[in-house]
């Protein structure tokens, strides 16, 4: 029996583990991947506190897994099913198994929201990329496109341009959703081409990889192509919360309400990091979020079972 369990080995999830561990909670941390998140997708973080250089996306993830690790957190590799939320000990049920436990916390993060157009799946990893960390180096001196305008879209693009030889910016509308700050960084680079008021509509190839892409412009409906052998999607993200039952309650999108303690509307159950319905989804905002989270289950392990 534990007092917690945590879903998901992200920064909220290792940072949840490191408080409760410290805390001399018996804590279990499941994960079915690599611990890090969506750190594993990024190269680089510069608004991390503490870090006035910047510091490797990766590099941070593996210093906060091993700051967790160092306190005794226990981690498993699996994947989670479904929750049972019965009053008292609650169960955690794997693919392979069932774990029981007095509270859980739920930190199972976000994942990259599909375009939804003809080729896309298809081309999955033969030129259709949601990753630019990860397939960036294969596209030395070509031209790609990056689809969306938030922070990830234009930080990528900014990315990109270390190895393609040109990148287009393909945005819905005529201006971006992405922080000013970083939105600058990407108008000084000369590598990047705005292709503003325009949609994808189809991603054309073959089995050698991504040849062109269709568009259409949002103000006159106007069709063009564009020849590209890559094309990097960021159009937002969407939780990952499909083994939450229904009594948990969450937003249109799925994302999981919690009140400022991160408790969710079953006693004994939180949630922290991206899962969650935020105004601010950033690594400082997923550690708070966790630390908290952490720190009330072990108040409500304390108030009903000591
Ligand atoms: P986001 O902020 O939701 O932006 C998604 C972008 O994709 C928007 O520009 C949106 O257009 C566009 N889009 C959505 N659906 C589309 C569709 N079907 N077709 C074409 N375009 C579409 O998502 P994100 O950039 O992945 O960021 C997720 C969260 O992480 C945000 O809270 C962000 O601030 C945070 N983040 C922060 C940092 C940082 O601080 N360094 C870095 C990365 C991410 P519209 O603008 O027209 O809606």
């Amino acid at each position: 029996m534990y007092d917690i369990v945590i879903i998901g080995g992200g920064p909220a999830g290792l940072t949840a583990g490191l408080y409760a561990a410290r805390a001399r909670l018996r804590t279990l941390l499941v994960e079915r991947m690599g611990f890090g998140g969506q750190l594993l997708t990024y190269e680089k973080v510069d608004n991390y506190p503490g870090f006035p250089e910047g510091i490797g996306a990766f590099g941070l993830g593996e210093l906060i897994s091993a700051h967790a690790l160092k306190f005794g957190l226990q981690t498993r590799n699996a994947e989670v099913v479904t929750l049972g939320l019965t009053e008292g000990v609650k169960s955690v049920h794997l693919t392979d198994g069932s774990l029981h436990t007095r509270t859980i916390i739920i930190a199972s993060g976000a994942s990259p929201n599909k375009l939804g157009v003809t080729g896309e799946s298809e081309l999955t990893g033969r030129g259709v990329s949601y990753c630019a960390v990860c397939d960036a180096p294969f596209y030395r001196n070509q031209e790609v496109a990056v689809v969306g305008g938030g922070d990830t879209a234009i930080e990528e693009a900014v990315y990109l341009t270390k190895f393609a030889g040109k990148v287009y910016v393909i945005h819905r509308r005529d201006q971006l959703r992405a922080a000013r700050v970083i939105q600058d960084r990407a108008f000084g680079n000369e590598k990047i081409h705005f292709v503003l008021n325009s949609v994808v509509t189809e991603i054309r190839g073959d089995v050698q990889g991504v040849d062109r892409i269709l568009l259409k412009d949002t103000r006159t409906a106007a069709v063009s192509d564009l020849s590209v052998s890559g094309v990097f999607i960021f159009v937002g993200i969407q939780p990952n919360s499909h083994f939450v039952p229904v009594e948990i309650e969450r937003d249109a999108q799925g994302f999981i309400h919690t009140d400022q303690e991160m408790a969710t509307s079953v006693p004994g159950v939180f949630a922290a990091g991206d899962v969650r319905s935020k105004q601010l989804r950033q690594i400082v905002t997923a550690v708070g979020d966790g630390a908290t989270a952490a720190f009330n289950a072990g108040r409500y392990v304390e108030e009903r079972f000591h």
